[in-house]
């Protein structure tokens, strides 16, 4: 955050116009934050909303659910990924992850079943999905896909933007991530339906993309939810949308930089990353041979001063067996909706650690670092010592 964040809002206040849509003047941030949105991912229609979480619902109810309809996505995300299934009333379905930490192809061929309706690929960690696979059979099956770019904003498939391969891709800009407007999230699509539908699905559910109600026949009619960004997050998010590339080339250097310096080391493999070059570098992920060697590396690490690295089957809510409100199969209501669902439909709904075996493997057995956007090629050096001398240890 600079003075231009701050002149930004500072502009927004004074104007006293604080709302996307009117004010004393007329709001320009929310608007501007969407037109350079559709300039750099390149696509037709960019909705801005106040989290990703209300991206993925908004994204949801634009495509269409029918109650019980079953969601493909992979067993480490966010927790935002699975309620956002639960709440259109439909079954997340569990698949697995490979060494690269985002959907397996060949798993999601396994669980793809009559009832699948839509794959959410999970860009994990600054990486990408294999989307090429992932598409291809998403395609055979006629089955939409959402790309969730929340952990991997600014970050290239193959020289094409993440978040533009599928059929409407979401971002966040919470605190955590690559740019922030402390809450804040957008859902991108060249889609025209799927952009008028998530329009409406973020505001009052009746104004389409010009301003004009949307038509009379009830199939083009969604329900709002009150997702719309304030003019003070849009000026932030404005402004920080024109550091993203800077911010991530910044990282990628840093991640690029400390895995050269300890690539050498035995016993250690990185998480494969589809197209290294077009990754944001928020993250490395360490795999490690075993599970008692990943923690007792995590702790040499912490020691030494490494205070945000985690062993990824303790990595909060990213993991699905984590995740209380899925393995106890928390209802929306008193009815059992939507697993009650599920039990007429013959499917047995298991989400307790063991659902996903491969990928708990690979949690037991890894380390994720996050790498910052600021770092000095010392701090670069001190982590890479730190690494080293923490693995020499442990061994
Ligand atoms: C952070 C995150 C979200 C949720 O973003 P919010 O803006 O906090 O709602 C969704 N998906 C993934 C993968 C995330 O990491």
């Amino acid at each position: 955050m600079g003075e231009e964040e701050e002149r930004a809002v500072i502009e927004v206040l004074r104007s006293g116009s604080l709302c996307r849509f009117y004010g004393p003047s007329d709001p320009k941030y929310v608007l501007s934050f969407e037109a350079q949105a559709r300039e750099y991912y390149g696509v037709r229609h960019a909705i801005a909303v106040n989290s990703c979480t209300g991206a993925l619902e908004c994204a949801i109810a634009a495509i269409g659910l029918e109650p019980g309809d079953e969601v493909i996505l992979p067993a480490f995300m966010w927790v935002s990924n699975i309620s956002a299934v639960v709440r259109a009333n439909a079954i997340p379905i569990l698949c697995e992850i490979d060494d690269s930490f985002t959907l397996s192809p060949p798993d999601i061929e396994n669980k793809i079943s009559s009832r699948t309706k839509l794959i959410i690929a999970v860009h994990m960690a600054g990486g990408q999905c294999d989307m090429d696979a992932i598409m291809m059979i998403a395609n055979r099956h006629g089955i939409p896909v959402l790309e969730d770019v929340a952990q991997s904003n600014g970050g290239e498939l193959h020289g094409r933007k993440l978040g533009t391969i599928g059929a409407a891709g979401v971002f966040s800009l919470q605190l955590h991530k690559n740019i922030t407007s402390g809450e804040g999230g957008l859902i991108v699509t060249n889609d025209k339906r799927l952009a008028e539908r998530s329009f409406a699905a973020h505001d009052i559910g009746l104004r389409l993309l010009d301003g004009h109600l949307v038509g009379g026949d009830p199939k083009d009619i969604v329900w709002g939810s009150g997702r719309r960004m304030s003019e003070l997050a849009g000026a932030l998010a404005s402004v920080q949308m024109q550091k993203l590339s800077a911010i991530v080339r910044q990282m990628r250097r840093s991640h690029d930089r400390i895995i050269s310096l300890i690539a050498d080391l035995p016993g250690i493999v990185f998480r494969r990353l589809i197209d290294s070059s077009g990754s944001t570098g928020s993250f490395i992920i360490i795999v490690l041979d075993t599970p008692r060697r990943a923690s007792d590396i995590a702790l040499r690490l912490k020691e030494g001063g490494m205070h945000h690295v985690y062993r990824l089957a303790e990595y909060l809510l990213h993991i699905y067996s984590n995740i209380t409100a899925l393995v106890q199969k928390v209802p929306l209501s008193p009815a059992g909706e939507p697993w009650s669902l599920a039990s007429s439909n013959g499917v047995a709904l298991n989400y307790a650690k063991g659902a996903c075996p491969k990928s708990d493997d690979l949690f037991s057995r890894s380390l994720i670092i996050p790498i910052a956007s600021c770092l000095t090629s010392d701090q670069e050096e001190d982590a890479a010592n730190l690494i080293i001398h923490a693995t020499k240890i442990a061994n």
